[in-house]
């Protein structure tokens, strides 16, 4: 499937989970359309001199409601599609989790792996240039997403503030702490994810350290799913980023590959002891290969169209945990929910990201910083509630996860364009007249 292609699988699902959950066509056609979207060209001053022309994009999809929310990503195959479809997945997601926000996504079509710190820097500052008046912090509130991290949060808010000369660390989340970020920010999605993962295991009557686990994609969200899984006493018995991967049956030390990945780049078979990492017995195999291993928990966390028809047939986990956003098509997921595999939708299993961005826009409104006990137990009470709502909805209804959780998002938005009056609402008041 193509990136173009991607938006409309989206939108296909939206339909029809839509339908048949009974949700009024107003809602459905809410959903249909972004409300707004912003290309714009960045002109970036190269280190050699020379002037780069790049494309960014965002997308402010829903406000019904709240301000829109989503994260930039910087990849070479961003497109508008993309931006869409994420876009739209954010809107779900902060309904499922009963935020008030509507959903955003921003990119920039790059290789920021081609680019020095300092042209990142200003290729970053270009974006929010042209954002300026489409961002804000009660109207759309940029975070991180592949490729962009804390330090790039950080030159957003700053030229936010340089142009419309005001403080506003409300404007963007995923900041540094020392520029008024949130302590567990940067491993909310990841710790998100494993909440909703131990819930599954406990309500399926599961023993953490029987499990084995496979993780597509060691960034930010991969590395602390795995590593927090690891220390319940499950097996990380495969990793991998986009060069590849490793597995091993024995499963490895997520902490030292992790450790390792941060100097060299790459992820390598290591373990370490302090400061000296020895190699581990392991096979190299491709990121196809990764989603094909006999595990019992399977987390892409990587990039979106990963498990597509034609690979379905070879995953072979009975659990899928989607920290990535859009990782399995929804042809490919018809084939696995009819072989009975059960899937944590990403709308609820990397909401944690989402949630704490949440938090922080709070205390950078209020003024008031949380301790991280206080950030990780909200959290906590935020994913567990929600994974127990869609879990209800989907025993009740006989629904999948997915379906459920699009199912409670589509009701709570249903709500709220129902509280400003529907159309049987306006006719019934005109046959009173
Ligand atoms: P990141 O940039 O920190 O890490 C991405 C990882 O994926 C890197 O290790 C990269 O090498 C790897 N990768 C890239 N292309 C790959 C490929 N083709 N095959 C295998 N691995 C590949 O990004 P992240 O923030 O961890 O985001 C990962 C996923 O989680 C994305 O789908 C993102 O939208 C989603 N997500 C992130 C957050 C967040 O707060 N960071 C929140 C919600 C969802």
């Amino acid at each position: 499937m193509s990136r173009q292609d991607i938006f409309q699988d989206a939108l296909q699902r939206v339909r029809e989970i839509g339908a048949d959950a009974g949700v009024a066509p107003e809602v459905i056609a809410e959903l249909m359309h972004p409300k707004a979207m912003l290309t714009a060209t960045l002109p970036v001053r190269m280190d050699d001199g020379s002037t780069r022309y790049f494309v960014g994009y965002r997308c402010r999809y829903n406000t019904v409601l709240g301000p829109t929310k989503g994260g930039v990503r910087y990849h070479p195959q961003v497109t508008q599609a993309e931006v869409q479809a994420l876009a739209l997945w954010m809107t779900i997601k902060c309904a499922v989790v009963g935020l008030p926000y509507g959903g955003a996504k921003g990119g920039v079509n790059v290789q920021p792996k081609e680019l020095s710190p300092l042209e990142l820097e200003r290729l970053s500052r270009a974006y929010v240039r042209a954002m300026a008046d489409f961002i804000g912090p009660n109207i759309d509130i940029p975070a991180p997403d592949v490729y962009t991290n804390a330090r790039i949060m950080g030159w957003m808010m700053d030229e936010y503030e340089a142009i419309h000369r005001v403080r506003a660390p409300g404007v963007i989340t995923g900041k540094p702490i020392a520029l008024g970020g949130s302590l567990g920010r940067e491993e909310a999605t990841g710790r998100g994810a494993y909440l909703v993962t131990m819930e599954l295991i406990r309500r399926q009557g599961l023993d953490p350290k029987q499990l084995r686990v496979a993780v597509q994609g060691l960034g930010n969200a991969g590395y602390h799913v795995a590593r927090l899984l690891q220390l319940e006493g499950m097996r990380i018995v495969a990793l991998s980023d986009s060069r590849g991967g490793i597995h091993a049956e024995q499963g490895f030390d997520v902490d030292s590959i992790w450790k390792e990945k941060q100097s060299s780049r790459r992820v390598r078979a290591v373990y370490c002891a302090q400061s000296v990492c020895e190699l581990v017995e392991h096979q190299q195999i491709s990121n196809q290969e990764l989603l094909g291993l006999d595990v019992d928990i399977l987390i892409p966390a990587a990039l979106e169209g990963v498990i597509t028809p034609d690979n379905v047939d070879q995953v072979r986990a009975p659990y899928i945990i989607e920290v990535a956003n859009g990782p399995i098509l929804s042809d490919a997921e018809s084939v696995l929910l009819e072989r009975g595999t059960v899937i944590v939708p990403d709308v609820l299993a990397n909401a944690g990201g989402v949630t704490v961005s949440y938090f922080e826009w709070v205390q950078n409104r209020s003024g008031y910083a949380w301790t991280l006990d206080e950030v990780r137990e909200r959290l906590a009470e935020v994913m567990t509630r929600a994974f127990g709502e869609v879990w209800q909805v989907a025993a009740d209804e006989e629904r999948s996860l997915r379906s459920a959780a699009y199912a409670r998002a589509f009701r709570r938005i249903g709500d709220a364009v129902g509280a400003h009056g529907t159309r049987e609402y306006f006719q019934e008041g005109r046959q009173q007249d």
